[in-house]
């Protein structure tokens, strides 16, 4: 749910989700629609499908690796190797932004990539308290190591810090056409969890204001978001 998410908006969609499905077997016994509609207001549904198939897959426990968690759908290495050491108390190397611009900026003088802060995290991290580890540089990251205007002066890491404060902080981007697309297909679901039968494509196409409707109708078919028959669209309802 933090996925791209903030905290703020977690938080309560959390404590609902977990109240109405509290293991797994509950949320693999739950049709796919009812999920989505418990995940309103979260967006980036696709995270919501695959927590159901998750469930369904693993209906009394999830694997205990991380090339095990790593296999699951939706779950790639960074989701699955900081379960392991959040949930699991296990050593494992992970890195996220705020992660590769705290130990990137403190070794190397600079954000790390992905690649490079996974490496780093590896050499220095702790393994006996990697929980612990990985929550002080998130802290550090959010809270000090600022992206624009770092507290340099608080820092716990200052007096080994390589960074000279001359990074480029200006690479925001313009929204791409696949994230405003994200916005036509989050307006898709919200419609139809909204309606109690099935919607006709072209009323949603004209409820929603958008010429995209029909082709992202199309694409969360085939992703298993919606389902279509005789050209109504409805949540799935399995
Ligand atoms: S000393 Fe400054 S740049 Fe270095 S890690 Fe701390 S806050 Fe970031």
């Amino acid at each position: 749910m933090l996925q791209q998410t903030q905290v703020s908006r977690v938080l309560p969609a959390y404590r609902r989700f977990l109240a109405r499905y509290p293991t797994l077997r509950a949320l693999s016994r739950a049709p796919l629609g009812d999920v989505l509609r418990e995940w309103s207001g979260l967006g980036y549904n696709r995270r919501a499908r695959d927590l159901h198939r998750i469930a369904r897959l693993c209906t009394s426990r999830l694997p205990r690796t991380v090339a095990g968690l790593d296999a699951l759908p939706g779950v790639g290495a960074y989701t699955a190797s900081a379960v392991a050491c959040f949930a699991l108390g296990q050593a494992a190397a992970f890195a996220d932004t705020n992660i590769r611009r705290v130990l990137g900026r403190a070794i190397l003088g600079r954000t790390a990539t992905e690649r490079e802060a996974v490496a780093l995290d590896s050499r220095f991290g702790s393994r006996r308290a990697s929980a612990r580890w990985h929550h002080a540089l998130m802290d550090i990251g959010a809270t000090v190591c600022l992206a624009k205007r770092p507290h340099c002066d608080v820092c716990p890491v200052r007096n080994v810090c390589r960074y000279e404060g001359d990074e480029e902080t200006s690479l925001r981007r313009q929204p791409s056409f696949q994230e405003s697309d994200r916005r036509v297909r989050g307006a898709i679901v919200r419609h139809l969890a909204s309606a109690t039968r099935g919607v006709a494509v072209d009323t949603l196409r004209r409820g929603i204001n958008d010429p995209r409707v029909p082709r992202l109708v199309r694409v969360l078919a085939r992703e298993g978001l919606v389902e279509v028959s005789s050209g109504s669209v409805r949540l799935p309802t399995r």
